[in-house]
C-alpha cells in the first residue's frame, strides 16, 4: 500500500497482518477501529455507511483509487497516444485525398487554360486573316474608281462598292473556317 494510506481511527498504516476497509463516506479503518464503531457506521460522520473490504478482489474502480499518479499517468499517456495515432490516421487519409483532388483540379485546371490560349491564338490569327481580306477588298476599290469614267452613268459608287462587298464575303468565310476546323481535329 502507498505511503499515504492509514486507517483514519489510529492513524497506523496497513499491516501484514490486518485488512482495510473503506467506507461509502470516504473513509478507511484497520480491523480493530472497525470493530470498535457500531456496525453500518463511520465512526467519523457518525452517520449510516456501506463498507467494503480493500483487498486485490475489490471492485476496478474502487482500487483505481489507490493507483499511484505515476502509473496513472502512464495508463492515460498511452490512452491517449492511442486515440490520437487514431484520428491522425484519419485526418492523414482525408488529407490525402484532398491533396490528390487539388492536384487532380490543378491539372484540369492547366489544360483549360492551355485550351483557351489556344483558342485565342486561332482567334487573332481569323481576326488577321478578316482584316487582310478587308485590306484586300478596300486596296483594289481605288483602281477601278479610275475607270470610273467607263462606267455607264447611271451606275454609282455606292451600288460599286456593294457588289464587290457581296463578291467578297464568301472568300472571308473559307479563310475563317479554315483554323476552326483544324483546331477541332486536333
Ligand atoms: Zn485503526
Ligand atoms: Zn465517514
Amino acid at each position: 500500500m502507498a505511503s499515504w494510506v492509514f486507517c483514519n481511527g489510529c492513524f497506523q498504516p496497513p499491516q501484514a497482518t490486518s485488512s482495510f476497509s473503506l467506507t461509502s463516506c470516504g473513509h478507511m479503518y484497520c480491523d480493530v477501529c472497525l470493530r470498535r464503531g457500531k456496525r453500518d457506521e463511520c465512526l467519523i460522520c457518525k452517520v449510516a455507511c456501506r463498507t467494503v473490504l480493500l483487498s486485490k478482489h475489490t471492485d476496478s474502480d474502487i482500487q483505481a483509487l489507490f493507483m499511484g499518479i505515476d502509473s496513472l499517468c502512464r495508463k492515460y499517456a498511452k490512452e491517449t497516444s492511442q486515440i490520437s495515432e487514431f484520428q491522425e490516421k484519419h485526418r492523414r487519409r482525408l488529407l490525402a485525398f484532398y491533396g490528390e483532388k487539388i492536384s487532380q483540379l490543378e491539372e484540369s485546371l492547366r489544360k483549360s487554360t492551355l485550351r483557351v490560349e489556344q483558342l485565342q491564338r486561332v482567334r487573332s490569327s481569323q481576326q488577321t486573316a478578316f482584316s487582310t481580306v478587308k485590306t484586300a477588298a478596300s486596296t483594289p476599290s481605288a483602281k477601278p474608281s479610275g475607270s470610273l469614267l467607263f462606267q455607264p452613268r447611271g451606275s454609282s459608287a455606292s451600288e460599286r462598292a456593294e457588289s464587290m462587298e457581296v463578291d467578297l464575303t464568301p472568300s472571308s468565310r473559307r479563310k475563317a473556317a479554315s483554323p476552326t476546323a483544324l483546331s477541332t481535329s486536333a
